[in-house]
């Protein structure tokens, strides 16, 4: 590996600031990690960590990651006692996603492989990896006071650091200083006080509020090694029961949009009396109790965009909590921290020059995907206040769909977390073979009708909907047919006047075109690159068109699905997920073409 420094440093030693220092310590020739509690011998809590008293899970994508940066973690993990799901068996979870229950029976066919540690084990573990490196050394019981400079203000050269025992100041010089300092980070303030001015932020208000109880229990009344009920419209509630290692497990029950949450474990249960399962309620009540009930408040999801900052200071990185921290209900902080540590060694394998900009820039790709589920997941509750943009509501309603066909199907249930343990994009759902299913699905649902009301009026229902889907598709076959023909003017005639189109990514081309003129405007830069459009499959559902296309435009081909939405015979929204970093090197950045 290429040195590209002598000394790198690394403010906060918690999840974020451990595996950015494990990817510096091959880059550099000594990394320091600065953090200010000093730090337990055993996987037990600290004072600067308060959330991992409170239900943590990993992801699968951010186990995976560990395992690539520290071979044979997995191994030691399950050898500590920690519960893992590899089999794929869909009765050892409960997962409810937005209403829907995730099928209960049957094998997942490529299900990812889940593992669930308590997070001071998890955190412990990894740090003893990392103080295994020879190259590593930690500065404990240390507060981090603020930055040093070069003269012009262009280069962090350090931190200043005051230690809690001596209370006097020293510096520490660095080549590169990563800011791990997690949601309460003051580099926006520095930054201002440099005069480059603070990030801008993104926000959505979740108002979300915790209370969790950790358990000891023997008894294998309980099968599953992890239920988590999301909130759904109506009820932003959530539960979630995890067994963790050495006959641990953790209660959680929580709240969105401003509510309570129970403050004493009797008021725990009898929160959750009427939405969770029974066997489990009774199992807590068996199950011999292990400290108090622990509260927790996360006032909304909120990034960072040091991506967008329009000057940065060379030799200044922020990951994890401190750039990015999502509703942690989608348990995705740790993985979206071990993303971008695989993101920073990619960048420092390719050079130092320019490091933060090209850091920002390929980590928000990441953080993206990861952002999007949670505010997407968020705002498809009614409670939770905020813009609802087109795209969004497209995307949410093919969640909607996808995740009725996880009551049913074991491929959608396998692929839908795979997705959502982000070990596969979100574009992974909308494969034919994905999309058919999903389709399916919508069919063998049980109608939601009362008995009495009858057969008859269901199917005189469903029977509607075909033909309306039949009349759709053969719109949308027409569109597309006129588009191939150059004949644009027929393809405009299917829009609604007001119709939306959104084109996902960062390409020239990505963006939302409203009304005929700006959507006449898309239709002809594609015509520039003479994009060319092969349908492949049509799949109707109600107002609802999803369409596999393989898409030819600059010389290169690759798969997209269009997603349209039709009401009285004209398309009104439509959206497109094609290879964005194709579109990217056919039509040219946004960025660039921005300027
Ligand atoms: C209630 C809750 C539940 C969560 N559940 C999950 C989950 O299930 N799954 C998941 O993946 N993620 C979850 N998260 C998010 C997860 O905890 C974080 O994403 C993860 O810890 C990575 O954060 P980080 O290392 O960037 O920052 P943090 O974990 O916040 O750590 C910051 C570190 O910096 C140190 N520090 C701070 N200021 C200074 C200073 N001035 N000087 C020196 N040191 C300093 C702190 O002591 C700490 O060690 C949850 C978060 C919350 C709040």
């Amino acid at each position: 590996m290429k040195i590209r420094g002598d000394h790198a440093v690394v403010l906060g030693a918690s999840m974020g600031g451990l595996l950015a220092a494990r990817v510096l310590a091959d880059f550099y020739e000594r990394v320091t990690l600065v953090e200010r509690d000093t730090l337990p011998t055993g996987p037990e809590n600290r004072r600067g960590v308060p959330q991992g008293r409170l239900i943590h899970v990993i992801q699968a994508r951010g186990i995976s990651i560990l395992e690539e940066l520290f071979p044979g973690f997995v191994a030691e993990l399950t050898g500590m006692g920690v519960e893992c799901w590899d089999d794929g068996d869909l009765s050892k979870l409960h997962l409810s996603v937005g209403g829907h229950q995730l099928l209960r029976s049957g094998i997942a066919p490529d299900a990812p492989v889940v593992l669930l540690p308590s997070r001071p084990l998890l955190e412990w573990s990894v740090r003893q990896r990392v103080k295994a490196i020879p190259n590593v050394t930690f500065l404990e019981g240390h507060d981090v006071l603020g930055l040093m400079t070069t003269p012009d203000l262009a280069r962090i050269t350090g931190a200043r650091v005051a230690g809690r025992a001596e209370d006097h100041e020293t510096t520490v010089t660095a080549d590169l200083v990563v800011d791990a300092t997690g949601r309460g980070s003051r580099t926006p303030v520095f930054l201002e006080q440099l005069g480059y001015g603070r990030p801008a932020e993104d926000e959505l208000v979740v108002q979300l509020a915790y209370a969790c109880q950790l358990l000891r229990s023997t008894s294998n009344a309980v099968r599953e090694h992890l239920i988590a009920l999301f909130p759904e419209p109506g009820r932003p509630k959530m539960f979630g029961f995890v067994r963790y290692e050495n006959d641990t497990c953790m209660l959680a029950v929580g709240t969105m949009a401003g509510a309570e949450p129970p403050s004493r474990l009797v008021d725990m249960l009898d929160y959750a009396a009427d939405f969770a399962p029974p066997h489990v309620l009774d199992a807590v009540r068996d199950a011999e109790i292990i400290g108090g009930v622990v509260h927790h408040r996360v006032p909304s999801n909120r990034w960072r965009r040091y991506d967008k900052m329009r000057r940065l200071p060379d030799g200044l990185l922020v990951v994890g909590d401190a750039v990015c921290s999502f509703n942690p209900i989608y348990g995705q902080g740790m993985t979206v921290a071990a993303i971008e540590a695989t993101v920073l060694r990619d960048c420092l394998r390719q050079g130092g020059d320019g490091l933060p900009r090209r850091f920002f820039r390929a980590s928000a790709k990441k953080i993206r995907v990861a952002w999007q589920t949670a505010v997407g997941s968020d705002l498809a509750l009614p409670e939770v206040a905020g813009p609802r943009p087109i795209s969004m509501r497209i995307s949410n309603a093919f969640v909607e769909r996808v995740s009725i066909a996880t009551e049913v199907d074991p491929v959608v249930a396998g692929q839908f977390m795979r997705v959502t343990t982000m070990v596969d994009p979100p574009g992974r759902l909308l494969r034919p073979s994905i999309l058919l299913r999903v389709m399916r699905a919508q069919r063998r649902r049980p109608a939601p009708t009362p008995p009495e009301a009858g057969r008859h009026r269901s199917e005189e229902t469903e029977e509607r909907g075909t033909q309306l889907s039949n009349q759709n598709i053969e719109l949308t076959k027409r569109g597309y047919e006129a588009f191939g023909a150059g004949d644009l003017e027929a393809a405009l005639s299917l829009f609604d006047d007001s119709a939306e189109w959104t084109v996902n990514g960062e390409s020239a081309i990505g963006g939302t075109y409203r009304g005929k003129t700006e959507l006449a405007e898309l239709f002809m830069r594609l015509a520039e690159k003479s994009t060319q459009v092969e349908t492949k499959q049509f799949l109707a559902d109600g107002n609802f068109v999803m369409v596999t296309t393989e898409v030819t435009a600059g010389g290169e081909t690759a798969p997209e699905a269009d997603v349209f939405e039709l009401r009285d015979g004209k398309v009104v929204r439509a959206h497109s997920f094609g290879d964005t970093a194709m579109q990217e090197r056919v039509f040219g950045s946004k960025r660039v073409a921005a300027g």
